[in-house]
């Protein structure tokens, strides 16, 4: 039998990034008292997100607000979804307002990213650090900066876009218009699209287990260079390399006390986080290196929910005075 729900004040963080909707029930500590996942339903986002939260709401009668994770630019002063490629409806409608009338509680709205490095700063990898840059790479890749204990947003509110920084100039078009984004390499689906390339034009990698399987997915290219698979092995050492360029970029530009990697693609582990560092230390400036802690997520697949759990928190606690941690730039 399940622990009981203790009867604090209890917070719901939910995660819109990715295929599924990913929510939790979270302690005022941060620590997941509860979980649900379902395939995310984008025609219904509203109806499902209140229903999650209703849901959850049936196991603790104390939940105090609910923080949504979104995979687009979410200006907080206005609770508006200013941009998302992804849910183009929760920017076309208020779906802030909408939530709040659904589930009748004070919902914030956050940035998928924000959410996961406010999430790791808080109770992660980064809960003894002042400043952080954390990277998310998953179906798409996003960046957040923690600058002297406050989220660094920059003048448009888009701080920390690595997604969308060039590593290849004569690379292929990226959603965001530019060629040649990190993100055209290295996210999910463009790991897929890379290895299918390559065993279309190379006969000796379709020896690989992974060319008996016609839709494979990032998450098996992962599973079959853990089990040994040479072109799979290959294929993520690749990844790496392009994700620590950019890595290398950040440190020289931020001498930054601590880079943290999540999202699903870091699900391979040190298969990639090595290759990562490996590339971060032979293209960074060696001063700058050397005092950058580059370490792998560690909430893991709760980062984007719990991160926004503690944002409604920390909202909480401070309504009425500016909002949590928030750079005044
Ligand atoms: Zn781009």
């Amino acid at each position: 039998m399940a622990n009981p729900i203790p009867p604090t004040t209890n917070y719901i963080g939910i995660d819109l990034s990715g295929r599924s909707l990913h929510a939790v029930l979270a302690g005022g500590d941060g620590r997941v008292l509860e979980s649900r996942e379902a395939p995310l339903n984008r025609d219904q986002i509203v109806a499902q997100v209140a229903g999650t939260v209703a849901e959850l709401r049936n196991l603790s009668s104390n939940v105090d607000a609910v923080g949504v994770g979104i995979p687009g630019l979410v200006n907080r002063e206005t609770d508006r979804v200013l941009v998302s490629s992804d849910l183009p409806s929760v920017v076309s409608s208020d779906f802030h307002s909408q939530l709040m009338k659904e589930t009748g509680l004070r919902v914030e709205l956050e940035n998928d990213a924000n959410a996961a490095a406010y999430g790791e700063y808080k109770v992660g990898v980064g809960s003894d650090s002042r400043n952080m840059f954390y990277i998310t790479i998953g179906e798409g890749i996003g960046g957040a900066l923690i600058l002297d204990d406050k989220l660094w947003i920059g003048a448009s509110g888009c701080a920390g876009e690595i997604g969308h920084i060039t590593i290849d100039p004569e690379g292929i078009e990226c959603v965001c218009g530019n060629t040649g984004c990190l993100e055209t390499v290295a996210s999910a689906p463009n790991i897929v699209r890379r290895a299918n390339e390559r065993l279309d034009r190379d006969s000796t990698s379709s020896l690989s287990r992974l060319a008996m399987n016609k839709d494979f997915t990032a998450a098996d290219m992962a599973r079959e260079a853990t089990n040994g698979d040479d072109f799979s092995l290959m294929m993520i050492e690749r990844t790496g390399k392009y994700i620590g360029t950019a890595v290398a970029s950040v440190i020289n530009l931020l001498s930054i006390e601590l880079i943290v990697l999540g999202g699903g693609v870091m699900e391979a582990g040190d298969l990639i986080l090595k290759p990562i560092i490996e590339e971060a230390r032979r293209r960074a400036f060696q001063p700058c290196f050397e005092t950058t802690k580059i370490a792998a997520t560690k909430l893991g697949a709760d980062a984007v929910a719990i991160g926004a759990a503690l944002l409604a928190r920390d909202t909480a606690q401070s309504v009425g005075s500016s909002l949590p941690h928030r750079a005044n730039n």
